[in-house]
């Protein structure tokens, strides 16, 4: 039986995650977006400790065990709390510590020793952050067949040297705590894809060094940084995955990353849902102060061109929205979820740029002023389109998953 029905377990996650985003991440939102790369401690601490207090050391779902009774719900609740914490604000969701990209790098691909050794700071005294670092100066949607950071055994070290780019919180995890950064590298350069691997590289350990912090159109709260890896020496556990390379049929590499990234794509869609709810209820409120409500019961042809609009826009939120939970609950129930995860990021990534450009439109200057956070919300959307695969790369996986396409036959 379907149910549309929210579980009472997420319904507490997310009055919680409601009270956070109305009194610790909206009064502050301009601050953080002002001062960019200021880091807002008051909120990640007291996500730590809330966090730690609820039983685990992050937002991401750590494996869940089936119950005896009732649905497994970890990700569709993380899709809800994420939905919420970004209409707070989305810069400041992505700094919550314990539990990011790299986290579901770790979940997706490692041993459950792994998962044990490198997820368990999360639950310690500070909070403790990680990130992901696949792409490079020369290559993003083209990874990880374009891998060019090699990872070389030595005795019972791996030895790493490259340079990744853009990498979101990577400052958080290797400067600002005891954190980690999953890194992708190649055991064989001649292997393509088959050769990649990702390793855990620990804060503080030499030869990894943050280069550059960027400066950004939006989510400034959010650091996303460049690491170089310089003969940078781990040891030999830390790869997460197989380490032999078996040409041409062996998949295991970088199977990770695309599990990480079923993973992901439906969070990042939920967060792009927050901006856009964010924008459309200010759109509501502010057109509801100048006398224009819009009337949702009468019939399309009677109603002005704004109450189509409005009505459009709740459509395509819902929509997206429906299509993002279906991609968490795949993920819950341990069902092959690419297609959705794909498709929900597709569509909540349009939604949010459309939603979040047509709000200033219809405000005209009370739209684009920094009055209101109407025009952060516009610069914070974009990135939805762009981080974990862009728009056109999430077109191209829905299509080859809907025609039954390899990537070599649709790329
Ligand atoms: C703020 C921010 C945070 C980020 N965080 C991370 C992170 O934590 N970890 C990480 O590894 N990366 C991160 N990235 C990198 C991001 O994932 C890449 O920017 C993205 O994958 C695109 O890669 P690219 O920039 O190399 O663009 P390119 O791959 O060069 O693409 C350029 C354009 O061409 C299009 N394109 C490329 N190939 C095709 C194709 N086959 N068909 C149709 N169109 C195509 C793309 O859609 C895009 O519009 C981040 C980026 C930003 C801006």
């Amino acid at each position: 039986m379907i149910s549309f029905e929210m579980p009472e377990k997420i319904e507490h996650a997310v009055v919680l995650a409601e009270t956070i985003a109305e009194n610790m991440m909206r009064p502050v939102s301009r601050q953080f977006d002002e001062n960019e790369h200021e880091i807002p401690w008051d909120y990640i601490e007291f996500m730590h400790t809330s966090l730690k207090a609820m039983g685990g050391g992050g937002l991401t779902p750590s494996g869940e065990k089936k119950k005896k009774e009732g649905p497994r719900i970890s990700f569709q609740r993380m899709a809800f709390q994420t939905e919420v914490l970004s209409w707070g604000d989305v810069g400041m969701w992505l700094c919550t510590p314990g539990g990011g990209l790299g986290a579901a790098a770790v979940n997706a691909a490692g041993t459950d020793e792994q998962k044990a050794r490198f997820l368990a700071r999360h639950r310690g005294e500070k909070p403790v952050f990680d990130a992901f670092a696949l792409t490079e100066p020369h290559a993003g949607s083209a990874m990880p067949a374009e891998v060019r950071t090699t990872a070389v055994k030595d005795g019972e070290e791996w030895v790493l040297n490259g340079e990744k780019i853009f990498v979101t919180a990577g400052n958080k995890a290797l400067v600002d705590s005891e954190g980690f950064v999953v890194i992708w590298a190649t055991i064989d350069l001649e292997a393509g894809r088959a050769g990649v691997r990702p390793f855990v590289v620990e804060a503080g350990t030499p030869g990894c060094k943050v280069t550059k912090l960027e400066h950004k159109l939006g989510i400034r709260a959010s650091d996303t940084v460049s690491i170089i890896l310089e003969d940078c020496r781990i040891p030999s556990e830390n790869i997460l995955g197989s380490p032999e390379v078996v040409k041409k049929k062996d998949k295991k590499g970088f199977k990770g990353a695309m599990a990480t990234f079923d993973a992901t794509r439906p969070v990042v869609a939920a967060s792009a849902l927050g901006i856009a709810r964010a924008t459309l209820e200010k759109l509501k409120e502010l057109l509801a102060e100048r006398g224009v409500e819009i009337r949702y019961g009468l019939p399309r042809s009677r109603m002005t061109n704004i109450e189509r609009e409005i009505v459009d826009m709740e459509v395509m939120l819902r929509s997206a929205w429906l299509l993002t939970l279906k991609a968490m609950w795949q993920m819950d129930e341990k069902k092959p979820n690419t297609l959705a995860a794909s498709m929900s990021k597709v569509r909540a990534g349009d939604v949010v740029v459309k939603i979040t450009q047509r709000a200033i439109e219809l405000l005209g200057p009370l739209g684009y002023t920094r009055e209101f956070l109407l025009e952060k919300w516009f610069r914070d959307a974009k990135i939805n389109d762009l981080y974990e695969g862009t728009g056109q790369i999430n077109r191209l996986i829905v299509a080859r998953q809907i025609l039954g396409y390899t990537r070599h036959e649709l790329s």
